[in-house]
This record gives structure tokens, sequence and C-alpha cells, in this order.
């Protein structure tokens, strides 16, 4: 009996190069982008994508590679996933916008009601659509200024929550996303996150929080706080999960407070971490959840969800955009939506975690540079160090991330100190490919010893 590769969305499912990576036809193309495409757009790899499906990306060139990355966390439901196309492919010949603020359609509504019930909490809820996961943040501060009085934002070390102005400020990290732009809006604080690998042993989630809370208390000030806005997995920042008890003791803090808790599930939402969203992991109900990435099987779509009396607020015509809950994108959303309810994919997401843990573990054990192997689900995370220290060891990550795209595997990097790797597959991969990427990070990893 031989193994077959299945094929997926029309694309075989292995790792296949048949030129060297780049290709000449990606080559040619990176010529291209060079000289029409602004020099500040960079490229994780310079292979340029032609098709994708199920866990593999095809370049122009027919090189088949691994996908651990799912285009940043987007493609949780797999590229070309069939429900999604069958949904827009209906929708685009239907109407392709006539926006929601002008003549409304019932995919928006839909989608508003899906979120209202799947998101945490089974209090009375309302939802907005935008655009991108910046956009959304940006407006859950504008909801939580308006609702609450005030004009404060509390934020956390290694936070990453986008680009625009506002949220540059609320992001942590200088170079590249900050560098030249500012001046950077005003009223944002920074408090400590709870990072386990780096923090005192004795620092747990209890004592983390007491000390961003009396950090916010003197330094801001409850009765200035309009929002506290963190990641309950980390994205960027490195895959930082806080200890246990970390996000349950702010959000109470928050609810004491008058002060709005928001929680920035645009990376870890819809079942990535192997939770439906990452904060159903301790149970913890946020007043506003910001989602995006995962939300529509790769289309633009992103959403503020949350307590009615906070989101209803607003005047009328305070909250919009002309694109805002496009219905392309609202309908990928539904499907999307069906895809991880009927697929499981939220089960799927936790036996990736294991497969993953298992083999991480096993390299961690005999491999004194990988610090620390964490995250949930599909968002799992190897911290490369100096050995026997905790002392990032970011030209190990850059020069493994490099050797296993030359092997035709997309993994990406992150973290403050950029020595972080991070693995997001899409939850459609087979077990297969995924023990072969991670017989190929072994094997680069060794190499570089
Ligand atoms: C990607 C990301 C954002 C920004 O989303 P965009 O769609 O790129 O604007 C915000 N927050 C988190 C946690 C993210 O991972």
């Amino acid at each position: 009996m031989t193994d077959q590769p299945t094929t997926v969305a029309g694309v075989l499912q292995h790792r296949a190069l048949v030129t060297e990576l780049p290709g000449p036809r990606s080559r040619a193309l990176m010529e291209r982008k060079t000289a029409a495409v602004a020099s500040g757009v960079g490229t994780t790899m310079p292979v340029f994508a032609a098709k994708a499906g199920g866990g593999v990306v095809v370049d122009v060139d027919g090189n088949h590679l691994i996908d651990l990355g799912s285009g940043i966390a987007v493609t949780t439901v797999g590229n070309s996933a069939p429900r999604v196309v069958e949904a827009v492919q209906a929708q685009v010949a239907a109407f392709t916008h006539t926006c929601f603020m002008v003549t409304p359609y019932d995919g928006y509504v839909a989608v508003a009601e899906a979120l209202n019930r799947l998101t945490p909490g089974d209090h009375d809820k309302r939802t907005a659509l935008f655009n991108s996961g910046a956009e959304a943040v940006e407006n859950a501060v504008k909801i939580a200024r308006v609702a609450t009085g005030k004009d404060a934002v509390v934020v956390f070390d290694h936070a990453y929550h986008g680009r625009t102005n506002l949220t540059m400020a609320m992001t942590a990290k200088n170079m590249p996303y900050k560098h030249g732009f500012g001046p950077f809006a005003p009223e944002v604080y920074r408090a400590p996150l709870s990072y386990p690998f780096r923090d005192d042993k004795t620092v747990g989630g209890q004592a983390a929080a007491a000390r961003a809370l009396d950090l916010v208390e003197k330094q801001v000030g409850a009765e200035n706080l309009a929002a506290m806005v963190i990641e309950p997995i980390q994205g960027e920042g490195g895959f930082i999960e806080p200890a246990p008890g970390f996000l349950p003791a702010l959000a109470a803090w928050c609810r004491e407070n008058g002060v709005v808790f928001v929680a920035d599930e645009v990376q870890t939402g819809f079942a990535r971490t192997g939770d439906l969203f990452a904060c159903h992991h301790e149970g913890v109900v946020p007043d506003l959840i910001v989602t995006a990435k995962g939300i529509a099987g790769g289309l633009p779509l992103a959403a503020v969800t949350g307590r009615a009396d906070l989101m209803d607020a607003v005047h009328a015509g305070g909250l919009g955009g002309t694109y805002g809950g496009n219905p392309l994108a609202c309908a990928a959303a539904l499907a999307a939506l069906e895809t991880i309810e009927a697929d499981g994919l939220v089960d799927r997401a936790r036996q990736v975690e294991r497969l993953m843990k298992d083999r991480l573990h096993r390299l961690a054990a005999d491999d004194a540079r990988i610090g620390e192997v964490r995250g949930r689900g599909a968002m799992i995370a190897v911290e490369l160090v100096e050995p026997g220290t905790t002392t990032p060891d970011a030209a190990l990550t850059k020069e493994v991330a490099a050797a296993a795209h030359r092997a035709g595997v997309i993994v990406l990097t992150c973290g403050t100190h950029g020595n972080v790797l991070r693995f997001l597959p899409p939850l459609t991969i087979t077990d297969d490919l995924l023990h072969e990427a991670l017989d190929v990070l072994a094997d680069v990893l060794g190499a570089t010893r």
C-alpha cells in the first residue's frame, strides 16, 4: 500500500521542491515588486504564491511548501475552504457592496448575531464590523471612551495592536512598527505583563496582576482610565501565555473600578488556541472583545463585540466606515464559522497542540537552546536562547527560520527580541505534514549546532 498524499482545494498535500527557493519565476516577480511596491512593505519569504489549500502553499514555480503560518493566523479554516468559496461565489454574483450604512443587508446582521452568541459571556451583546484588526481595536477604544467619559488606555509590555496611529501607540515594539512614525496618540500607558519564562519563578498570575495594577493605580488612576486592552495570549510579542490567574485578576479589577476590559483576540480567536476564544480558557468574560484575522477564511473583516450598554453608548453615526462588514467578507465569515463547528476545528486545534508539543518537547530535551516550548492549540512557539540562560538568541532564530524557508516550510518569527519561532498552521493541515515540517525543523536546528 502506497501513501498517496490527499488533495485539498485542488492542492496536493505534500512538500515538494522542483526548483531552488526562490525559483526563477519568484525571482522575476521579486524584481517587479522591488520596482513597483514601496520597500517598507516587506515579505517573510521571497516566494510568490499561486495556489493554496489545506496545509500547503504552491508557489509560481510549482514548489509545494508546508504552511505553518496561515498568512499570520488568518486561514484557520484553510485556504479556499469549500464552504467559504461557495458562499463568496454566491454573494459576489448577487451584489458586491451597498454600504451597510446606506442600504443594509442580512449577512452583516447574521455575523453580528453569531458573534454575540459565540463570544464569551451570555449577557446582552452588540457587534460592529470593520476592515482590519487595528481599525477594530481603535473602535473598541472609541466605544470605551464614550461609554466611560474617560480618556486613558492601559496596554502591556510586548503588546501588538496594529499600525495605525492610535494602535502604534498601543503596540510596544519600536522597530519596525513605530520607528520614525511618531508622534503617537496620547493617554496610552504601558503596564508589565506576566511572562512566566522571564519572570522570577515566585511571580505567579496573582502577583503579576498586582504588580501591573499597582503601576496603573499610581501612574494613571482608575478614575482616568477608560479601558485596559490585552491579548489573552500575545501574538507578535512572542506567544506569551500569562501565568494562570493573571487575566481573571485584571478583569475583576476592571469590573470593580469601572474600567472597560478589552480582550484583543485578533490573533487568538476562532479556534486557534483550542478554544473558540482564548478567554474561554480561564473563563474570563471581557466587556469588549476584538476579533479579525481568523474570522472570515482570508477575507478582510474585523469586529468589536461586547456589552450592549457599552456598545450602544455611542451616538448614531459614530461608528462605521465605507467597507466595514463588506457583504463578501460577511458571507465568508458565516461559512468559516460553520466550518469551525461542522468540522470540529476546536478539537482539531487541541490535537495539533498535542502533536506539536510532544515533538517540540522531545527536541527541547536535548537542545538547551530551546528555552521554552509554549502556546495553546495551533498557536505554538519555541523561544530560542543562549544555552542555560534566558538571553535571547535572535541570530539563531533568524538562521533557523531562513533554513526552514529554503527547505520549503513557511515559519514565522516573533517576540520583542526576535527570538521566538512561531507556528500557526491551518487547522486543515494533515498530521503527516505537521510531522514532516517538524522533521525539517529538527534537521535545520541540528545543522546549526
Ligand atoms: C494582527 C493583529 C492586530 C492588527 O490587525 P490588522 O488586521 O493587521 O490591522 C491587532 N491585534 C493583534 C493581537 C494582532 O495579532
